[in-house]
């Protein structure tokens, strides 16, 4: 059994490309060229040159003493943090800008809900002065002032979904009537590993430098490539499948996948989307998302803005079905408490997404022994406005 993508796109019983027939154009060309522009000697030194000196990897897999003293295993941080724009999304956007240049694409399109990805892209749409529209809901427009305004001072257009909720899945229905109506010029980024085939391959294998870093990191660190565990949070599944990337096949790397349960799993207000999701289609892809008996998606919640999607991508979907990966669901107040305590024991603020995943600790024990690589896949100054009115600060 594989865990990674078959030729038609499948994860398991998960993936596939479930498109209007006006997107079958778009979505074609990029399938039937990823790979192989992804494999030109070209293409490659331009992303890893661009990975080194634009976006300032590797990043630094760090052992963090004092939090593994205390939780009493060998923990190690992943610091993608530590990213230029603050986390690991950049890895994907800088890999789509070359792709969607070396398709002779001249104007980018994106969806945003907090503005991350959106930040994102912006950033490199401005290093190479190609022309960006970002759809964003507009309540996300209110809600994330700070990164509407970054994505300004970029140069990008940012465009608010008006209709339904106004907020991510609205963008995305946004951002995908723009691509059909200009199927020739523009190519569209997608932020995490889901949307129709080939995108979650795609940006799985863009992210996947973090694995490829992991493993030679933890050589000189340790005198071995492969830790026990790996943990990452899970919104969509992008910064997990680039830290699983390279040990995916490897059972005796456990993986860990973390999912947002907001207000508690079974309290209504969550984001835990492989415990809470039945099969159906989202964005494209066959995968496992919260919804109603008669199919209408539940709108999820988390105190986190990048782990609040419904769905997750096709191969989180697959390693949760296969039980490849333990998944594990953490409230709001767990991940708080898990950020603080980083701050405190370690002097890292993470982001709110990756505090999640660091409060497994309390929840799981692990050998003395055991190397635990975690993700910390972005840094909290965000999050700050959520971190003072927790605490009270
Ligand atoms: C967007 C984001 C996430 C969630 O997205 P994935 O695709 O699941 O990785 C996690 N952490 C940070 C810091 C983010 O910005």
């Amino acid at each position: 059994m594989s865990y990674n993508v078959n030729n038609k796109g499948y994860y398991g019983e998960f993936g596939g490309a479930y498109i209007p027939e006006m997107l079958y154009p778009n979505v074609e060309e990029l399938r039937q060229n990823y790979l192989k522009i992804m494999g030109e000697p070209s293409f490659q030194k331009e992303f890893n040159q661009l990975l080194k000196d634009y976006v300032g990897r590797p990043s630094p897999l760090y052992f963090a003493k004092r939090l593994s003293a205390k939780h009493k295993t060998k923990i190690y941080l992943k610091r993608e943090d530590l990213n230029h724009t603050g986390a690991h999304k950049i890895n994907n956007t800088i890999g789509q800008i070359l792709m969607a240049q070396r398709l002779g694409k001249k104007r980018i399109i994106a969806e945003t809900g907090a503005g991350q990805h959106g930040v994102a892209t912006a950033t490199v749409c401005a290093l190479m002065g190609l022309e960006c529209i970002v759809y964003m809901g507009e309540i996300d427009i209110a809600r994330q002032a700070p990164n509407v305004a970054r994505m300004k001072m970029l140069g990008a257009t940012v465009v608010p979904a008006l209709s339904g909720s106004r907020t991510l899945k609205d963008a995305t229905n946004e951002a995908i009537r723009d691509w059909i109506n200009n199927p020739v010029d523009t190519h569209y980024i997608i932020g995490s590993v889901v949307g129709p085939h080939p995108y979650p391959d795609m940006v799985a294998r863009f992210q996947s430098v973090v694995s490829d870093e992991i493993q030679w990191q933890l050589y000189e660190l340790e005198g071995t490539t492969k830790p026990n565990y790996v943990v990452a949070c899970v919104g969509g599944g992008s910064n997990a499948a680039g830290a699983y990337y390279h040990y995916l096949e490897d059972t005796e790397v456990k993986l860990i996948a973390v999912e947002a349960a907001g207000l508690g799993v079974d309290s209504g207000e969550s984001a835990a989307t492989s415990v809470l999701g039945k099969e159906g289609i989202i964005h494209g892809s066959k995968t496992l998302l919260m919804q109603t008996k008669d199919g209408q998606i539940i709108e999820p919640y988390s105190i986190s803005a990048g782990l609040d999607y419904p769905g997750v991508g096709p191969m989180h979907a697959n390693l949760y079905k296969t039980g490849r990966a333990e998944f594990i669901s953490i409230t709001d107040d767990e991940a708080m408490k898990a950020g603080l305590e980083l701050c405190k024991l370690e002097g890292i603020i993470p982001a709110i997404e990756s505090s999640h995943a660091l409060a497994i600790f309390e929840q799981k024990k692990f050998k003395p022994n055991d190397i635990v690589v975690l993700s910390l896949s972005g840094r909290g100054d965000k999050d700050l406005d959520t971190y003072i009115n927790h605490f009270k600060l």
